[in-house]
């Protein structure tokens, strides 16, 4: 069986290895295809292309769009794009400046909880890629505000906590556009962590849906569990949307499944590189 993963992130967004580690890290992991899908940006595109062919990796490019539905926060990643389409470039540069402007709200709630200089020590932290909610998360575990990631999320960044600022984030409609135009193919991620009640995520689906998304992560390395998987082949099957397998790596501390050993797809679910073989080329 091909060992296939079409999400994770490097240093151009929240990942903690650069572009290129990662790709040798996948590499190593036993990872044949992958796809980097890094949050609003294409940066590390060229980067981990580059170390995949020297690797022999097939390198599939990706991105991990925001979008604010419904008043919550899903993503959306973009599998097989062209990175420099006009659609993907303009669309990447309005998400990009939203975050800018969230981060330094963010910056000036972290700092009232206890963070000196917030925004240019997220700046340095970022390198240059986008400023994310992990890398405030970080600086509070620097500043012994949280003892690790997860508890910096529950007590001081997560939705509705002291240093939450929601993002101003895409349409679902613009995010799936933005994709479709750069010939990519739309992928729900991580269907099962919105806390979404089942009816919810039954809308959730129809809209992306009518939006033209065409996939679903139902292997997703937050939900690995049987019951899961079977449940997101089920939602596939219902709304004809194809399958992906999805990590969501993002560093070497991750505390899911270890990389490189995601369930398969079940045979009843079609793999979106089936339909789309232009993917694994
Ligand atoms: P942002 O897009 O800036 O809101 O940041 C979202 C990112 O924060 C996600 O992609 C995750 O990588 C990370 N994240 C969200 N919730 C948690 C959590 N509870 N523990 C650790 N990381 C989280
Ligand atoms: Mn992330
Ligand atoms: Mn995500
Ligand atoms: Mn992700």
């Amino acid at each position: 069986m091909v060992n296939i993963d079409l999400h994770c992130h490097s240093r151009a967004s929240d990942g903690a290895l650069t572009p290129a580690a990662l790709v040798a890290h996948a590499a190593r992991a036993g990872i044949q295809h992958m796809a980097l899908t890094d949050h609003d940006t294409v940066d590390g595109l060229a980067e981990a292309r580059e170390a995949a062919r020297a690797a022999g990796v097939g390198f599939i490019n990706g991105v991990e769009f925001s979008v604010e539905w419904q008043k919550r926060t899903l993503h959306i990643v973009g599998l097989g794009i062209d990175p420099s389409a006009a659609s993907m470039q303009s669309t990447l540069g309005t998400i990009q400046a939203s975050r800018a402007v969230r981060a330094q709200v963010m910056a000036a709630r972290v700092e009232k909880v206890g963070v000196s200089n917030a925004f240019q020590r997220a700046q340095d932290l970022a390198e240059g890629g986008q400023v994310t909610r992990t890398h405030f998360a970080r600086l509070l575990v620097d500043d012994k505000r949280a003892k690790d990631l997860k508890q910096a999320f529950k007590r001081f960044l997560g939705a509705g906590k002291p240093a939450y600022v929601r993002g101003e984030w895409l349409e679902l409609d613009t995010a799936v556009q933005a994709i479709r135009d750069a010939g990519g193919v739309a992928v729900l991620a991580h269907p099962l962590r919105y806390k979404f009640t089942a009816a919810w995520r039954e809308r959730m689906f129809q809209a992306f849906v009518g939006a033209g998304g065409e996939a679903l992560e139902v292997s997703a390395g937050s939900s690995q569990q049987p019951a899961d998987i079977a449940e997101m082949t089920q939602a596939a099957q219902r709304f004809g949307l194809l399958g992906s397998v999805a990590s969501d790596f993002h560093g070497l501390d991750q505390h899911w499944v270890p990389y490189g050993r995601l369930k398969p797809l079940p045979l009843s679910v079609t793999p979106v590189w089936e339909r789309y073989p232009a993917l694994l080329a």
